[in-house]
């Protein structure tokens, strides 16, 4: 949903703050999730964060999600799959040079990351996208890293 797309990335500020709440409940769900088991978990997860993420950004379930990077602007929308930055053919409008009806993933990046309490984190750079990782739940992947961060920081 093309619509619902730019409206994330206007409301980049609002997203942002539920997501670091929501992201502090998956750390501390980490037990739990372990319980239960991942792998058990990860096909329902995985689906409904297909939906959700699916309706709001358009995501492609890259399994490794920078949305707190970009802005709320996926990346993964970019005809070439661009995840550090825009190539040289966005247009003088601001859209891109592959499908010329879509503003460049990447104007709507810096667009939503200057309205974002922690925008400047766009200037980091990601590393190279595991495919392996596609279709698979990045909720779940947070979870589980930070989950296990955390306890071994405690
Ligand atoms: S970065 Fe990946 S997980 Fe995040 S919205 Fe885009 S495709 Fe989905």
């Amino acid at each position: 949903m093309y619509h619902a797309r730019l409206w994330s990335v206007r409301h980049a500020r609002l997203l942002e703050a539920f997501y670091q709440c929501f992201e502090k409940v998956l750390i501390r769900l980490h037990p739990l999730f372990e319980r239960i088991g991942y792998q058990r978990l990860e096909q329902p997860v995985a689906a409904t964060e297909k939906v959700v993420k699916g309706f709001l950004f358009d995501c492609r379930m890259c399994g490794r999600c920078v949305l707190s990077n970009t802005g709320m602007s996926c990346p993964m929308n970019c005809p070439k799959n661009m995840r550090n930055g825009p190539c040289g053919g966005v247009r003088p409008d601001g859209f891109c040079e592959v499908k010329p009806d879509m503003r460049c993933v990447w104007v709507e990046a810096w667009t939503g990351s200057q309205r974002m309490r922690e925008g400047a984190a766009i200037e980091s750079v990601q590393i190279q996208l595991d495919w392996r990782l596609q279709n698979s739940s990045a909720w779940l992947r947070v979870a589980r890293e930070k989950g296990e961060q955390r306890a071994g920081s405690l």
